[in-house]
């Protein structure tokens, strides 16, 4: 500190110098990116240098005094960015150089979520293109279709309005093509005069959509009208030149802050899962990087006759095309047609895709290709996930999966399997490694019930010292040849800090029981593994004690934690612990981690395992992990809660008839 400094003017200098430092170490990503190109088959996410930075950031972290878990949550976000920028082709115009002249036009003014999505789109290009402040949606695509603008960025759906109907008309309609897509997380705030306070406000200003996000809120205020404007940030404008302390602006942080508004209440929106999807639009279309995820999206309108979608949609089914939208209009007027939005995940020039088209247009009375472009931010980077198609039934048509995510929901992979991000993963097996013929029957059944992980103990923590410990690393090794033998990754209990190399070194995931939650040495030790870790809640903990737990692993750099809701004590006798199912959604509320629920050792009895399987996963978990046994009555362990080869059977059914309704309910809600 200079001698003559104030803490404030402190503060500020290390602020620019945090800024420098972050623009140098940006530069240093474009240089690895370049080298990445220039290999051609390094991916841009490297897990295992990602863990390790994330490492080395918490180890300083601690050396300077700082928690390692607030250290790796901004290192979280330097990577999303970072990722960004070596991911390049945001399909900007890439023939231009970067300091080339390139106009974006977008509907709405400096600092509106438009402006905020185009920041976002940015961090892969470069160089900084003059920004068109347009009123209307229409005006944007004006620009784009008489060369003013080379791209326009529209906003195509949000989570809580659905989708964007004006938008994608006019995408119907115009001589343009989607070019690549930005999903934004989407906070809003109330923002006033500087010496206003909430009790001020009489009337609030925001974008129709905007004001419609945050009725519960607005409701609260007593006396107070809402108005709308053509979008958030001129909102906030409006307020700010008014110089009143009775209006006030629903907008961005961002927004309030550069106009020097006061922030009355942040976030104010019905729901947090709140995030906007956005097109980059041009007239060229994107060149197909195959080497990334490609999305194709479509319009197209069928007769209001039985079997017409279906027919649609099972063209892009038996060609294993995954659809990550499907929304309806009834057409205007009096055709007795309908208009189908649909995502596929695929490049369109595609064998598959080119196939299933030319099937689809043969059934539709109007089809427009809106577009086929890089699948956008972070989904294109996650790990391929399980189709949930393998749990579901046969005769349901396909549904929409979960529609844009606000924050990036972790995904962790348990070997070749992803938890989290949408997919629904079942984790099963005996509660004990037995004996080589019980582990590879057991997998078997696990195999056959839809499983995709296989569970067992091989030291196992039990609350009397008579009983059956578990076979140790023999019984760990009889697992890890089950799992070979079904191609299954394997999740077993570890115990003791001493032993958690020797399990990491054969298991896939390591599961910290719930005796164990608060064994803070085995939390830390497994905080400086690459191996992910799968954390029950303990008998008597809280949500916020669980997360805690979960904040030491993270802390140590491991970033891959997987939370597990499995019954907590209670005053309640007739189950063996109480399921907590509100954990579930406390929990994705909480943190972004996958979240699954054990209702095996909840319930206790096996009779009641399928019933409480099914509360979890209508409660939106990312999977569950439940005890089987091929001879429950001989079992070691937990017989009277092991599934029998009938449970799983009814158990697989009731996942496919939950997951569906669940997708059901996302698609209703976006639409
Ligand atoms: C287990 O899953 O094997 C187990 C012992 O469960 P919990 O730690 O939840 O009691
Ligand atoms: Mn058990």
């Amino acid at each position: 500190m200079a001698a003559t400094d104030s803490p404030r003017q402190e503060i500020d200098r290390l602020d620019r110098e945090i800024v420098a430092l972050l623009a140098r170490r940006m530069d240093a990503v474009r240089r690895v990116g370049r080298l990445k190109q220039a290999d051609g088959t390094a991916a841009v996410r490297d897990d295992a240098r990602e863990h390790e930075v994330s490492r080395a950031w918490a180890a300083a972290a601690q050396e300077h005094g700082l928690p390692g878990w607030f250290a790796t949550r901004v290192l979280d976000e330097i990577l999303g960015h970072s990722r960004r920028v070596q991911e390049g082709s945001t399909g900007l115009s890439e023939d231009a150089a970067p300091d080339a002249a390139v106009q974006v036009a977008i509907q709405g003014g400096p600092r509106s979520f438009s402006d905020l999505a185009l920041d976002q789109v940015l961090a892969g290009h470069g160089g900084e293109p003059e920004r068109l402040y347009l009123d209307s949606f229409t005006a944007a695509l004006d620009a784009v279709e008489s060369g003013r603008a080379q791209h326009a960025l529209l906003p195509i759906e949000n989570t809580i309005a659905g989708s964007l109907n004006a938008v994608y008309r006019l995408l119907g309609e115009r001589s343009v093509t989607i070019q690549a897509e930005e999903v934004l997380p989407i906070a809003h705030c109330l923002a006033g005069h500087p010496d206003a306070g909430l009790d001020d406000v009489r009337r609030v200003l925001s974008h129709p959509v905007a004001l419609q996000q945050c009725q519960r809120f607005l409701g609260q205020l007593t006396d107070c009208t809402a108005e709308s404007r053509s979008d958030t940030a001129r909102a906030a404008e409006a307020v700010s030149q008014s110089g009143r302390r009775d209006l006030a602006a629903i907008c961005s942080e961002p927004c309030a802050r550069f106009l020097g508004l006061h922030i009355l209440r942040r976030d104010i929106a019905d729901s947090r899962r709140n995030a906007t999807r956005f097109v980059l639009v041009g007239t060229a279309p994107a060149p197909a990087d195959h080497a990334r995820p490609g999305r194709t999206s479509l319009m197209l309108t069928v007769d209001n006759r039985q079997g017409s979608l279906a027919r649609c949609l099972e063209a892009f089914a038996h060609r294993r095309l995954n659809l990550s939208k499907l929304e309806s209009r009834r057409c205007p007027g009096d055709t007795g047609e309908y208009l189908f939005y649909l995502d596929v995940d695929a490049w369109a020039d595609t064998d598959a895709m080119q196939a299933a088209l030319a099937e689809v247009r043969g059934y539709t009375n109007d089809f427009r290709l809106l577009g086929t472009y890089p699948r956008g931010g972070e989904a294109a980077t996650a790990l391929p996930r399980p189709a949930v198609a393998e749990v579901r039934l046969a005769t349901v048509a396909p549904a929409k999966p979960a529609p844009v995510s606000t924050r990036e929901r972790a995904v962790v992979p348990i070997g070749p399997v992803s938890v989290g991000g949408g997919g629904f993963v079942l984790i099963a097996g005996p509660c004990a490694v037995e004996s080589r013929q019980q582990v590879l029957a057991a997998a078997a059944m696990a195999r056959d019930a839809g499983a995709l992980v296989l569970r067992g103990g091989a030291f196992k923590p039990r609350t009397s010292p008579h009983a059956f410990q578990g076979l140790g690393f023999a019984g760990l090794d009889l697992l890890a040849r089950a799992g070979r033998a079904y191609d299954l990754p394997i999740v077993t209990e570890v115990l003791r800090t001493e032993d958690v190399e020797r399990v990491a070194a054969v298991a896939d995931c390591l599961q910290v029981g719930a005796r164990n939650m608060q064994n803070f040495a085995l939390l830390k030790k497994l905080g400086t593994l690459d191996r992910p870790v799968l954390l029950k809640r303990g008998l008597s903990a809280s949500i916020d004690d669980l997360v805690a737990a979960a904040e030491h692993i993270l802390a140590g750099g491991n970033r891959r934690v997987i939370l597990c809701e499995r019954g907590i004590r209670t005053f309640e006798t007739a189950t063996r612990s109480t399921l907590d199912v509100s954990a579930v959604p406390a929990l994705r509320e909480r943190t972004n981690l996958p979240v699954i629920v054990d209702p095996s050792h909840a319930a206790g009895r096996r009779e009641l395992v399928v019933p409480l399987a099914l509360a979890a996963v209508a409660a939106g978990a990312d999977g569950l992990m439940v005890e089987l046994h091929p001879d429950p009555a001989a079992a070691l362990c937990d017989g009277p809660q092991a599934l029998t080869v009938a449970d799983l059977a009814e158990l697989r059914v009731g996942i496919a008839a939950q997951m569906n309704a669940r997708e059901q309910a996302l698609a209703a809600r976006a639409g």
